[in-house]
């Protein structure tokens, strides 16, 4: 959103605001001046990234804080690997910053279009059992609160554990300071495997990569995997030529596509033809590059998503269960489900908290309704000790998330104190967080 007034919507066309006033802070005291008079009109604020979370988590009702001018390098100590950018730096925009100095995030999602603020904020993670989800990179912040107060948080402070990941519920994250790592390669191994064959290894393969995932076209007998093997970056690279990437990635997996959902939404038979003619003419390649450019992919044709966290050792079994039940119920579908691995962590809201997870993503066209889809999967994975995606589709609430999360009134006591007045809550938060 670049103009106070207009409407605001979000990459998934799921959710849209139309806040009473937009703002634009470039600095921490901008930043508290438009807390404080929120606070005085008794007007609800709500800081956006790039609008890129399915669920209602951005939306801004009254007062929309665009914190897109609050990017670039803050601070940056050679002698730590530690970080400082600004809230709302985009990802895309990092591996410029940090590639003078030699350095690189240790573990991305597989898009980069998010602000660091807006993936962290949701629990954003990408794959890889020994790695955590993006939250767990971050060894400080500068956050606004409800007074209108600039707090450090760092990294001996036990609250970061509640801050690193806030859902935006706790005050205004003015700038983030990540643990980053020596810059590095990627071995990027990807092919159609069968199905049967990777779900039975699962286990192996995923012990056995730094970084290992799977796609599944329903109506299919085969897995398109991912392994990647961290390298150093001295390690020569053997990138994609730039037509061949164009061809794979722009082209077949974003513009062939697009064209397949749409033909796929009014002729549904057609959607099991066109998912093996996917697998066929797809993802099966071997190359090697710096990090970023093996972890993201630009992603361009709209799709509603919903995920859920499982405890790793329940990935194969629910996966199965979501196989079976899209075959019982004769659904054409024709987005893959995408499964993916990451390290239990601290962090309290995290989906991985305390556990090492697997995570089964599920997805539609966004011309198409996913409700009944998406409600069948969400009763599996709750079966299965799911914890949803906090910017992706699921309709739990309070009550609901309590049981799932050991830490939750805890968090609940930090939003108390870093915003008494509920200044940051959306309709979402009421729900997930409870009134
Ligand atoms: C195509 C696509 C691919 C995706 N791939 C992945 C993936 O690989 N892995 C994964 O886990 N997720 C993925 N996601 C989900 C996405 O990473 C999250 O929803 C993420 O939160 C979006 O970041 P954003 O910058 O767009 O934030 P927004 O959606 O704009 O906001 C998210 C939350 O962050 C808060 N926030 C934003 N800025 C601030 C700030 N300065 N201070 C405090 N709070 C703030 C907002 O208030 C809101 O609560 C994907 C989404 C899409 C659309």
């Amino acid at each position: 959103m670049t103009r106070p007034g207009a409407v605001w919507r979000n990459w998934g066309r799921t959710a849209e605001a139309r806040p009473v006033r937009a703002e634009f802070p470039a600095t921490a005291e901008a930043v508290e001046r438009a807390v404080q008079a929120a606070a005085r009109r008794k007007l609800r604020l709500k800081p956006v990234g790039s609008g890129h979370s399915f669920s209602g988590i951005a939306v801004a009702s009254d007062v929309l804080l665009d914190v897109s001018a609050l990017s670039g390098i803050v601070a940056l100590d050679p002698d730590t690997a530690r970080v400082t950018f600004g809230a709302g730096t985009p990802l895309h925009q990092v591996p410029r910053l940090l590639a003078r100095h030699g350095l690189a995030m240790q573990n991305l999602g597989d898009i980069d279009r998010q602000t660091i603020a807006g993936a962290i904020s949701t629990g954003t993670h990408g794959t890889g059992i020994a790695y955590g989800g993006l939250a767990t990179q971050v060894v400080g912040v500068t956050i606004v609160t409800g007074d209108g107060r600039t707090r450090r948080i760092g990294a001996d402070d036990p609250l970061l554990a509640a801050v690193s990941l806030g859902l935006g519920a706790l005050g205004v994250l003015v700038d983030v300071t990540l643990q980053c790592v020596p810059a590095f390669h990627l071995a990027a191994l990807e092919r159609p495997e069968p199905l049967d064959e990777v779900v039975a290894t699962l286990e192996d393969r995923v012990r056995g990569a730094d970084h290992f995932e799977f796609y599944w076209f329903p109506h299919t007998d085969v897995a398109l995997t991912k392994t990647n093997e961290r390298l150093p970056e001295t390690t020569p690279r053997r990138p994609i030529p730039p037509v061949t990437r164009f061809v794979d990635e722009t082209l077949l997996a974003n513009g062939v596509y697009r064209g397949m959902c749409a033909v796929g939404r009014v002729l549904p038979p057609v959607v099991p033809v066109f998912s093996r003619l996917a697998t066929r003419v797809t993802g099966d390649r071997t190359y090697l590059d710096r990090s970023h450019r093996v972890f993201t992919q630009p992603r361009t044709v709209r799709f509603r998503e919903m995920e859920y966290a499982l405890p790793a050792e329940k990935v194969a079994p629910a996966f199965e269960a979501v196989r079976a039940l899209i075959t019982a119920e004769r659904w054409r579908i024709s987005f893959p489900l995408e499964v993916r691995f990451a390290a239990g962590d601290d962090r309290w809201l995290s989906t991985a908290h305390d556990r090492a997870t697997g995570y089964i993503a599920v997805h539609r066209y966004f011309r198409e309704d996913p409700t009944a889809y998406f409600t069948a999967v969400e009763e599996v994975m709750l079966a299965h000790g799911g914890r949803p995606h906090w910017g992706k589709l699921h309709s739990l609430d309070a009550d609901a998330l309590r049981r799932r999360y050991p830490r939750f009134d805890d968090f609940l006591a930090v939003c108390e104190e870093f915003d008494p007045e509920g200044l940051f809550r959306n309709a979402y938060l009421d729900r997930v967080l409870g009134l």
